[in-house]
């Protein structure tokens, strides 16, 4: 007789089962209810665990079949070890049943280099009209001559100064004491690789990379506004075994003389005299596009300081 069954019924034997069976069953719900593979059951694989701490415990089960769950509470039953914990030290490591290796999840990919950003001077008749800027930069290319190996097919070798590791451990005497210091190391330079004068490429010099000269098209859209970014994928800079980061341009729009933007509109600050303003007349706004606007004020409709006439609508007419 048992005082309750419940641990038993999570994993789904009987309270009479062996530590084998208790075992076997646990492997058996864990994997399924593991979070990697089962990302939505829950607590259910924390609630196996915990029951198979507990049952696979001979003294704290014999706690729990005397007394049940409140047996244990009052001493410490709960809380003991992190599901994930004894899941890998039964299994030794949650990644091997998933093939996931090394048991953490999302294998690493290549390194992937920086974005580089640059500041496009725009003008407010640029982001009214649209333009295609054409911006020039520097970045640096793989060397086209050796295919970013840095030398001839096979003439790249692993540094032996270093085994390829690119540092070195040196002993330094410091009065009595030996320490040991890492650097990089000084015959490949930290690069781990080294490659004979001769077969060197003539290109890049072995540094596999060449800096090139890049000229962008940069397609400012009607509309833009300052700040507003457009992005280059895959334009930066490029290195051997990186995947290149990608080139942004940042719209940076000058002040303009006459107009301020708030959103959609333009803001044009007119200055009238007394006499238009009382007895009405006309003036002029040259816009963005050349075109001259021309705003009426008609007599008698009192002008007044700050007053606000809007003029819907003034789309580029090209
Ligand atoms: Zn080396
Ligand atoms: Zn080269």
């Amino acid at each position: 007789m048992v005082a309750e069954t419940k641990y038993y019924d999570i994993l789904g034997v009987s309270p009479s089962a062996t530590e084998s069976e208790l075992k076997k069953a646990y492997r058996k719900l864990a994997l399924k209810y593991h979070p990697d593979k089962n990302p939505d059951a829950g607590d259910k694989f924390k609630e196996i665990s915990h029951a198979y701490e507990i049952l696979s415990d001979a003294e704290k089960r014999e706690v729990y079949d005397q007394y049940g769950e409140e047996g244990l509470n009052g001493q410490g039953g709960m809380g003991g070890m992190n599901a994930e914990d004894l899941f890998s030290q039964l299994f030794g490591g949650g990644g091997g049943f998933f093939g996931g290796g090394g048991g953490r999840r999302g294998p690493q990919g290549p390194r992937r280099g920086k974005d580089m950003m640059h500041q496009l001077k725009v003008t407010l008749e640029d982001l009214y009209l649209g333009k295609t800027s054409k911006l020039a930069l520097q970045k640096n290319v793989l060397c086209s001559k050796c295919e970013g190996k840095g030398g001839k097919e096979g003439a790249v070798q692993s540094c032996r100064g270093c085994n390829g590791q690119g540092i070195r451990i040196m002993m330094r005497q410091m009065g009595p004491m030996i320490q040991q210091v890492q650097q990089a190391c000084p015959e490949c330079r930290g690069t781990g690789e080294v490659i004979s004068e001769k077969d060197r490429c003539k290109q890049c010099l072995g540094k596999k990379i060449i800096s090139d000269r890049k000229i962008l098209e940069v397609r400012i859209e009607r509309g833009m506004r300052d700040g507003q970014k457009i992005t280059f994928s895959g334009e930066g800079d490029q290195a051997p075994g990186v995947v290149p980061g990608d080139i942004i341009i940042a719209l940076d729009e000058k002040p303009h003389p006459r107009f301020t933007r708030k959103g959609d509109d333009l803001v044009y600050e007119a200055k009238i005299d007394l006499l238009t303003a009382l007895a009405g007349g006309q003036f002029a706004i040259p816009h963005l596009d050349d075109r001259v606007l021309m705003v009426s004020v008609l007599p008698g409709e009192a002008i007044q300081p700050d007053m606000i006439k809007v003029i819907p609508n003034e789309v580029p007419s090209i």
